[in-house]
């Protein structure tokens, strides 16, 4: 019998695996590929398969948040970095891979572990004990998605990611922006950005005519839900429309003319930290292009820097921040972790590191031990900090790792290509000090970091 049962041998699934078998664990790996069952967008039966682009993002530590999380889980013996970096392709300073040749090495290093016993099956129901993993992704297959909304509330189950932009705080004019809430209700709680009349109308002109992206067929028959309608589609039913919904002005007074204004932009705090904001109602299936053309003649937003753009996909995953705990447990049933996409990261590399960190915090756990959540000012940290807490639950959107989720550093304002360097040479000192509390003994860890 196994010590842990991980469910989905994705990205998140392989390297949970990987992790704990290093550790002395027995394993058991689920995957439904291989067993009579495929997902729409899988094509193979490998582990590890990269459903899309062949592409692990940029791999600079010094200067990018993802290529910071690659130096962390290399330092954590990470199988998905250790197979990446065998099969690199040349790509620039991105960590492009051959994605047959990567799933390969994947697979095979998985299938040839004595630790790891791979079973090809589909599961349906959530083990009522037993030390679990989910890691079964964005195309969860429909049974067990069911048994995860009976658990979790279907609300708090989504099959579709209807994402809003979310912006850098600091790149916002607040010259033209101000921060109030309707009708003065609850506080200043959002920043508005003013339109007049030929600004709206120029704005509802450049959605009607931006290009968008369609649906694929197989997102066609997924249940769609109203409510979440893309403001494109809004625009193209008449010119108030919009003005009518998430634009509008009333209860608003401008500060700088006493009035309301015509219509208006609101953005949300989508972060504890305050470090990022989502535009509140907008989300879109515009080319991610057309969106940053567009939302930057939205006044205050002419330089609107851009944690994630926004899309409509499907894409399962669930409501972290109010459903698991800080070491990624399931509150309502503690003997099953969540990990990978399905707990709203975003990509392949944050799905893989969030697999890691849910091994590694299970592994802890059954030898009865307690392994602490790396600090938020790691990527690591920041990733699942946002997940399991740090992100507004009501307004949850997967996300990529960025150094919006970090602490924001303090003292004068650097250069933005000098703050990228205090950003990740804060988190690798901050890693070193996490890294001492994982113990000695443990057969993957001892590189250390640079
Ligand atoms: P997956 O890698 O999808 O692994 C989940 C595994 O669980 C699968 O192997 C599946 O077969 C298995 N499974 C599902 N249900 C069950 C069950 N009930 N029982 C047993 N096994 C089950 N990310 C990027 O970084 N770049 C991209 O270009 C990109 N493109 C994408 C395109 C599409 C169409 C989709 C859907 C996603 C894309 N993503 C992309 C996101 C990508 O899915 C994730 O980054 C990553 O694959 C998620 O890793 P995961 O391990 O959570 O899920």
């Amino acid at each position: 019998t196994q010590d842990v049962h991980i469910i989905g041998g994705g990205l998140a699934g392989s390297e949970a695996a990987w992790q704990l078998a290093a550790t002395g664990l027995k394993v058991r790996l689920s995957e439904m590929r291989g067993g009579g069952d495929m997902t729409p967008a899988h094509e193979s039966d490998r582990l590890a398969e990269m459903v899309c682009s062949n592409s692990f993002r940029s791999d600079d530590a010094e200067n990018n948040a993802v290529g910071l999380l690659h130096q962390e889980m290399r330092a954590l013996g990470s199988l998905i970095m250790m197979a990446a970096d065998q099969h690199r392709v040349p790509a620039g300073s991105a960590l492009a891979v051959d994605r047959e040749a990567f799933a390969a090495e994947v697979t095979s290093r998985i299938a040839d572990h004595p630790g790891i016993e791979v079973v090809r099956e589909r599961v349906d129901a959530l083990p009522a004990s037993g030390s679990t993993i989910i890691a079964t992704g964005p195309l969860t297959a429909p049974g067990l998605a069911e048994a995860i909304a009976k658990i979790t509330g279907s609300d708090a189950l989504a099959f579709f990611d209807a994402i809003a932009p979310i912006v850098h705080r600091d790149s916002i004019d607040m010259d033209v922006c101000w921060m109030a809430a309707r009708w003065d209700k609850g506080g200043k709680d959002y920043i508005n950005c003013p339109m007049t009349k030929d600004q709206y109308d120029a704005f509802v002109a450049a959605l009607n005519e931006g290009e968008k992206t369609e649906f694929k067929e197989w997102e066609k028959d997924t249940p769609y839900f109203e409510g979440c309608m893309p403001i494109e589609v809004m625009a193209a039913r008449g010119v108030e429309t919009l003005r009518f919904g998430p634009m509008k002005g009333v209860g608003l007074d401008d500060p700088r003319t006493g009035r309301w204004p015509h219509a208006v932009v609101q953005l949300r705090q989508d972060n504890a930290l305050g470090t990022l904001w989502n535009m509140v109602g907008f989300q879109t299936k515009l080319k991610h292009g057309e969106q940053v053309r567009i939302f930057r003649t939205i006044p205050g937003l002419e330089n609107a820097e851009f944690a994630r753009l926004g899309g409509i996909h499907r894409n399962s995953f669930i409501r972290s921040p109010e459903l698991l705990d800080e070491q990624l447990r399931l509150k309502a049933m503690p003997n099953i972790r969540f990990a990978g996409q399905i707990t709203g990261c975003e990509g392949y590399v944050e799905s893989a590191a969030i697999g890691l960190l849910a091994a590694r915090f299970a592994a802890a756990e059954l030898q009865g031990r307690t392994l602490p959540t790396p600090p938020p000012q790691t990527a690591l940290g920041a990733l699942v900090g946002h997940i399991t807490g740090g992100a507004d639950a009501e307004t949850y959107q997967p996300m990529n790792v960025n150094f919006g989720l970090m602490p924001p550093i303090e003292g004068p304002k650097a250069k933005k290509a000098d703050r990228k360097r205090l950003y990740t040479d804060r988190a690798r000192a901050a890693l070193k000090e996490w890294l001492k509390s994982v113990p000695p003994q443990d057969p993957i860890l001892g590189r250390g970091t640079k």
